[in-house]
């Protein structure tokens, strides 16, 4: 049976879930492994049609038993990274590679980046247009060019040169991003979830490693960079320390280096990544800009938004299998079926706000 604990973060008065007591544990005291994904964060009201939530936590709970399983029998954290990562750009339902937002001129634009804890080995790619899985670009950068982050035409001559896939830019179009391009262009704002995917780990050698990938933001125009490429921004892993992704508002995330930040806080001072998520969520980035997911060196893996929602799952060697959307709504699947954990969130008194002016943790 899956165990939940919770305690509360005295710092931020918010919640922050644990890893279970008598969890599978390493000899250095860790769980043996622990994984975060995300698929987003904004608005997403709480009021979306019943087909269109269950469908956000079937993908992510698909995602999230592939990075489980993978983990459980000892791939490394960048393998599980890369590989979880390229099934949400696959998966209509985020905006990554397939499904990515629409840019101004009616493309698309991915970014995409990977960062290897162990020695801070990295790679991005930013604006391409025709790979199908930017973060296994991304990989290659890392681990096959003398470089950190491969721009435009450039990353996609260097895509032919590793022969990773390349489609047809119409092979990431769908009907509902092309209806939010068009909603943008008649002034009408994006509501629509953006869906930036994102997976941090821990696997069985202790190693840590994040991935972020993108389409940005829909109506997006010269050739605008977000966060997701910048490591140090929306990406960064660091062994000791965390791994980290981003999602949200691009700029704010660079203009506060919020991956490096975090990890930082955690290298020079005394507060764990939990807290450090917390604290830069909830104190240097403002209301409605976005969130972070964050494992850290002994597998717990924990989030903090500052949005209505984020869409979510975290999973680790103790038995924890969750999926969320909403501060209080998470599925918690257990060897009997899946239970939807709808008001039964454990909250303390100061429960933190959809309005997004104090950040949501977990
Ligand atoms: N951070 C992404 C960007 O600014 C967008 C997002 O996560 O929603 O490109």
């Amino acid at each position: 049976m899956i165990r939940v604990s919770f305690r509360v973060a005295a710092a931020v008065g918010l919640v922050a879930a644990l890893g279970c007591p008598g969890a599978p544990v390493a000899p250095d005291g860790a769980l043996e492994w622990g994984i975060a994904i995300h698929g987003g964060a904004g608005r997403i009201p709480r009021d979306i049609d019943e087909q269109r939530r269950s469908g956000y936590l079937s993908s992510l709970e698909a995602a999230l038993d592939h990075g489980r399983r993978r983990l459980e029998r000892g791939a490394t954290a960048v393998e599980v990274v890369e590989e979880v990562v390229r099934l949400m750009e696959d998966d209509p339902n985020f905006n990554a590679g397939r499904g990515a937002v629409f840019t101004r001129d009616g493309g698309h634009a991915l970014d995409a980046s990977i960062m290897d804890g162990r020695d801070r080995a990295c790679g991005a790619v930013a604006g391409v247009t025709t790979v199908r899985h930017p973060i296994t670009l991304a990989r290659r950068v890392m681990e096959r060019s003398p470089y950190v982050l491969l721009a435009g035409a450039g990353a996609e001559a260097f895509a032919d040169v590793e022969a990773v896939e390349r489609v047809d830019p119409t092979w990431f179009d769908t009907d509902r991003r092309l209806r939010s391009l068009r909603e943008f262009l008649a002034g009408q704002g994006d509501d629509e979830p953006r869906g930036t995917v994102g997976v941090v780990a821990r696997d069985r050698a202790g190693d840590l490693a994040a991935g972020t990938s993108t389409g940005g933001l829909t109506g997006k125009r010269w050739g605008r960079v977000g966060d997701s490429p910048i490591v140090g921004a929306g990406t960064w892993a660091s062994n000791g320390t965390c791994a980290v992704s981003a999602t949200g508002t691009g700029e704010e995330f660079i203009r506060h280096a919020v991956g490096r930040t975090i990890a930082a806080l955690v290298e020079f001072g005394e507060i764990d990544c939990a807290g450090a998520a917390a604290r830069v969520v909830g104190e240097t980035l403002a209301p409605g800009d976005g969130g972070v997911i964050v494992v850290d060196a002994a597998g717990r893996a924990t989030f903090a938004f500052n949005t209505a929602g984020m869409l979510r799952g975290a999973a680790d060697s103790g038995g924890r299998f969750e999926t969320a959307i909403w501060e209080c709504a998470f599925r918690i699947r257990t060897p009997r079926g899946t239970a939807d954990g709808s008001g039964r969130c454990r909250r303390p008194s100061r429960r933190p706000s959809t309005r997004g002016d104090r950040p949501c943790v977990g």
